[in-house]
């Protein structure tokens, strides 16, 4: 066995401090008591543990009254220097430049979000559809450059990188899978290729884990332990955050809810002969149900045009009706795949995310009606369903969430 696998002392002592890691910044100041509580390791090892981070200029403690007590409590220090999030889309690339210190989520007393990281910078190209890795890496690392030189800071070096893309990322082997939305990208280790390229350390995620990990730092998931984020764009996917925290499962990869099989009401075999075949190579997928390509591509024939989203939400809103039906069916669609997923989970609040949040009430009412339809009835009470607050920047934010744990050595 590797001296530093996952069962070995030096392998635990790693995991051990993660959580202690994991709970400052979760709770942004708490004892060494509250630490104990919340990882559920004991008070002694708990305090070896912040000695060791104190020392390593990780954490600072510092003793404290509250409560008529005196306390030890403990702080993550704020890392220097900057931090970038690169959000890869099939079509677009999108380039954002943070401190890192500004990373560290500081939640207000009542657990209500602070403001959304401030940016240093942003900025967007268009890339090819099924460009290739090199072409979009070149890309990014151009308008990286530019907005470093922008902004100018003497002595502020670029400390981390995170990277969205919208596929799935393997934790395992680093690969990017799934072809079809990304065919340039596949089996490509895209975190070791962008780090050679930027030259600094490189963590990757797909797009809606990120756009799940802004909306738990800034936006409508702040403080809720059990939830899930909804990607809704051309990819259908989601992320999970079970017990406060995010959920990659076994290879990273977990959240892949737009490859669950759903039929309609009209009734007709799941998965049968008559449903669609989907880019996974299944019949009958969420996302050839719910995506905006199947949005569009049910109104255009209509309309004799090319749509955008903005377009059928802006018709829907002046009481266009096939706009409403279609926009009311993919809700519903959505909501039925969800309700299964919510009764084994049972979360607290669903965030929609994705160009399809746009729509509002017009997908989420009937996305909640069918959840509630389809879910083990305990399971769905008191599910709210709510758009995700930071919109399109949301995955884009995320990513440089991701940068910002990769300079506190919270990931990596
Ligand atoms: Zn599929």
């Amino acid at each position: 066995m590797n001296a530093a696998g996952p069962g070995s002392p030096a392998g635990l002592r790693e995991a051990n401090r993660r959580r202690v890691l994991d709970a400052v910044l979760a709770a942004g100041e708490p004892t060494q008591a509250g630490i104990a509580a919340a990882t559920g390791l004991a008070p002694a090892t708990v305090s070896n543990i912040v000695r060791q981070l104190v020392v390593a200029g990780r954490l600072t403690a510092t003793t404290t009254v509250r409560g008529g007590r005196r306390v030890r409590a403990v702080r993550v220090v704020a890392p220097a220097g900057l931090v970038a999030g690169i959000d890869f889309g099939h079509r677009h690339v999108r380039v954002a430049l943070a401190r890192a210190a500004d990373t560290v989520p500081r939640s207000a007393a009542d657990g209500s979000p602070g403001p959304p990281v401030t940016l240093l910078a942003e900025r967007d190209a268009a890339l090819a559809d099924g460009h290739g890795v090199d072409d979009g890496l070149e890309t990014a690392a151009a308008m990286l450059d530019e907005a470093l030189a922008a902004v100018d800071l003497e002595g502020s070096g670029l400390r981390g990188v995170g990277m969205g893309l919208p596929a799935p990322v393997d934790a395992r082997s680093g690969a990017v899978g799934e072809p079809g939305i990304l065919p340039g990208w596949v089996g490509v280790d895209a975190a070791e290729r962008a780090s050679s390229r930027l030259g600094v350390p490189v963590a990757v995620d797909n797009d809606a884990l990120l756009g799940t990990l802004a909306e738990q730092a800034w936006g409508a998931l702040a403080g809720v332990r059990d939830a899930i984020y909804l990607k809704l764009s051309d990819g259908v996917g989601a992320g999970l955050v079970l017990d406060g925290r995010p959920y990659r499962g076994r290879a990273g990869t977990a959240g892949e809810i737009g490859h669950v099989v759903v039929g309609d009401d009209a009734g007709g075999p799941i998965g049968g002969a008559g449903s669609t075949v989907c880019r996974c190579g299944n019949r009958g997928c969420l996302e050839t149900w719910a995506s905006t390509t199947t949005v569009v591509g049910l109104l255009e024939p209509l309309l004799g045009r090319p749509l955008t989203i903005a377009e059928v939400v802006e018709r829907a809103h002046g009481g266009h009706a096939p706009s409403r039906r279609v926009l009311a069916d993919t809700g519903g669609h959505v909501g039925r795949a969800l309700g299964g997923l919510c009764s084994v989970l049972t979360p607290a609040r669903v965030v929609v995310g994705g160009e399809l949040a746009q729509a509002g009430a017009l997908l989420l009412d009937p996305l909640h009606a069918a959840l509630v339809r389809w879910a083990l009835p305990g399971a769905a009470e008191g599910v709210e369903v709510v758009a995700a607050r930071l919109g399109a920047r949301a995955h884009v934010l995320g990513a440089v969430a991701l940068a910002g744990e990769l300079a506190l050595g919270a990931r990596g």
